[in-house]
């Protein structure tokens, strides 16, 4: 006889606002298509005072884990028992992992952009490719650590508030072949010799229409430009650069890549990043 079970096994979002983040649809989708009829992903509104107490409840409900979005990413860290040395060098954590009440956390958003790095811009090496990120927030972050792990040849760090951005140089000098270089964002930034361009802040983020300023005529059909912002995922920042002939890298792989890191964690199955896209891609079209 089959054993019956009516707990679930949960996972879910702990962000704030969240209510209009819709990641759910993206793992609800890659529970569905790998038939495991027995997991939930809930998205929970918890304000930063709530924190600490909202990780307590993932080992009192044993969740298997959660993500973790604005504003805990940061202070994640102080709640839980471990976390990956990636993490550690990130400074944030997005993903928490739940083994027997032991919280490990886990930064999958730099690993979700170099994933989609290699699989949509076909871009395997970086030993000789030089890249600028544009800000020094989490996802910048992120994706500099990576990037530098993966040994990347140099990266330049473009950053409004120059103490931020000094700050992320400071935390990669622990990479010793990285040629690292910093330019505060008070004019329109030089893009001569850069191979990847990363757009890392939220400027262009709809219904916004900014432009970052930066020397659009130096674009090449060589170089990689990438959005990290998601929807719509051709921003004004693409569309710029696609009319100046550059290639494009838009951020929806990134989040897709990201969550697909965090539910094989949790799983320990594979899921479809292709279903996990498409269900995304569908809610932005109609909202
Ligand atoms: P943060 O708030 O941590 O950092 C924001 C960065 O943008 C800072 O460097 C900030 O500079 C800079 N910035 C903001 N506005 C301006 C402006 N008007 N001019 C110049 N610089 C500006 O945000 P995150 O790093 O978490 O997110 C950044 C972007 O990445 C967002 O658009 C977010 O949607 C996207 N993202 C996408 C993900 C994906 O999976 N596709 C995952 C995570 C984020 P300063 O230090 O001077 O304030």
């Amino acid at each position: 006889m089959k054993e019956i079970n009516f707990t679930p096994k949960l996972t879910g979002l702990f962000g704030h606002p969240v209510s209009e983040n819709p990641t759910v649809l993206m793992i609800e989708s890659a529970f569905k298509s790998l038939k495991l009829d027995n997991w939930r992903y809930i998205t929970l509104d918890v304000p930063a005072d709530n924190l600490e107490q909202a990780i307590d409840t993932i080992r009192l409900f044993k969740m298997r884990g959660v993500h973790l979005t604005i504003p805990h990413k940061v202070e994640a860290i102080k709640h839980v028992d471990v976390i990956t040395k990636e993490a550690e060098m990130i400074g944030a954590i997005n993903t928490i992992v739940n083994d027997n009440g032991k919280l490990t956390g886990y930064n999958t958003d730099g690993k979700g952009f170099m994933t989609s790095l290699q699989k949509d811009a076909k871009i395997v090496e970086l030993k000789s490719k030089k890249a600028m990120i544009l800000g020094s927030g989490g996802a910048a972050r992120a994706i500099a650590v990576e990037l530098a792990i993966e040994g990347i040849n140099s990266l330049t760090i473009v950053n409004r508030t120059e103490k931020r951005g000094l700050d992320l140089i400071n935390d990669l000098q622990r990479f010793d072949d990285l040629n690292l270089n910093f330019r505060l964002w008070d004019h329109e930034i030089d893009i001569n010799d850069i191979d990847i361009l990363i757009q890392a802040t939220s400027i262009g983020l709809y219904p916004n229409k900014d432009l970052p300023k930066i020397q659009y005529d130096q674009l090449t059909q060589n170089m990689l430009t990438c959005d990290l912002i998601p929807n719509p995922a051709i921003t004004p920042f693409l569309k710029k650069c696609e009319s100046n002939n550059a290639r494009l890298l838009d951020g929806l792989g990134m989040l897709v890549y990201q969550g697909a890191i965090a539910f094989e964690l949790w799983t320990k199955r594979s899921p479809s990043t292709d279903i996990m896209k498409r269900s995304l891609e569908t809610f932005f079209q109609n909202n």
